[in-house]
């Protein structure tokens, strides 16, 4: 598509997310790499494979930058950098991403707590705490970046310099990438070309309001074209954020009109918000969603939050 970029696509692992974007930018006799891919058994490999198909090395990375702390975006990272030699850089508020595999028990016992929150039944819980306990972090080694990827950070490319843009929501650590004469934008997870929300619950105040500034930030750059984390790059950026706000806002109105009448635990909020039931593979996400939603409607002064013992349930305000 434009000389001197490439999209490298890496499988994933996930259910439903079958694959990420890394991208290689042409740079001098190398490469700046944004984004690594998820480590598991045979990762490297994949990385080394799509590089060479556009001819390109990992030996001739020059930069790693990484738009967010997420195993797909950063789980390499340790890696490429052995391997290259080069730096790696990205956001300094990356605890939310290193958590996992810096204290896995501690980060496991975090979601366990916010589950029992929300009303999620102890057999699930179990359940899920086996299948967790089993499962590979997807992080390579946690390295400390060699530069913070902060709000006006450039990067040198043939393509021309890339600003970075902090767009926290979607991670607290999230950053975007610009390129002003191309109008380029490197998304990561912050738009997609399919809109598909997720939000990092329990590190910061207020995710659902982060997102939304964040929106306002990439709407302002006008961007003709956005490369996202996953899937394929897109044009109509402003109808992409525009999307975004409005199933922000349709969400929103779900989860306070769920409580309306009585005060409910997340996971009976949850399905109004989805309007289908939950399931034991999407419980966990969307919980953390409903509850950034819950989150942000109480700091609006529109829904409330009451203790009784280990449950929380929210409950709409009456004027
Ligand atoms: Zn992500
Ligand atoms: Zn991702």
């Amino acid at each position: 598509m434009i000389p001197g970029l490439w999209r490298l696509r890496l499988p994933l692992p996930l259910p439903g997310v079958p694959h990420c974007n890394a991208w290689a930018i042409a740079a001098g006799d190398g490469v700046v790499l944004v984004d690594t891919g998820m480590h598991e058994p045979g990762s490297m490999a994949e990385l080394e494979r799509s590089m060479a198909q556009v001819g390109l090395g990992v030996d001739q990375v020059r930069l790693l930058a990484c738009t967010h702390a997420h195993v797909d975006h950063w789980g390499q990272a340790a890696t490429i950098r052995d391997r290259a030699g080069c730096e790696f850089w990205l956001h300094p508020n990356h605890q939310h991403g290193f958590s996992t595999a810096t204290d896995p028990e501690l980060a496991l016992a975090r979601r366990l707590e916010i589950g029992r929150q929300s009303g999620v039944p102890e057999a699930v819980l179990r359940r899920y705490a086996e299948r967790s306990r089993g499962m590979a972090s997807g992080i390579a080694r946690v390295i400390e970046p060699d530069r913070a990827l902060v709000a006006g950070v450039e990067i040198e490319t043939d393509l021309g310099t890339w600003r970075a843009f902090e767009t926290p929501g979607h991670a607290p650590s999230h950053v975007c990438l610009f390129q002003a004469e191309r109008r380029l934008l490197i998304s990561g997870d912050h738009l997609l070309g399919r809109i598909s929300l997720y939000f990092d619950y329990g590190w910061t105040n207020d995710p659902i309001g982060e997102f939304l500034s964040s929106l306002d930030v990439v709407d302002l750059l006008d961007a003709r074209l956005a490369l996202s984390g996953h899937g394929k790059p897109f044009i109509d950026v402003r109808g992409h954020i525009e999307a975004n706000r409005t199933l922000v806002r349709k969400r929103l109105a779900a989860a306070e009109s769920a409580v309306r009448d009585e005060p409910k635990a997340a996971v009976e909020i949850a399905p109004s918000v989805y309007g289908e039931e939950l399931t034991e593979t999407n419980t966990g996400w969307r919980l953390q969603e409903t509850l950034c939603y819950l989150r942000h409607l109480e700091l609006q002064g529109r829904v409330s939050r009451e203790s009784e013992g280990d449950l929380a349930t929210w409950g709409g305000i009456t004027a």
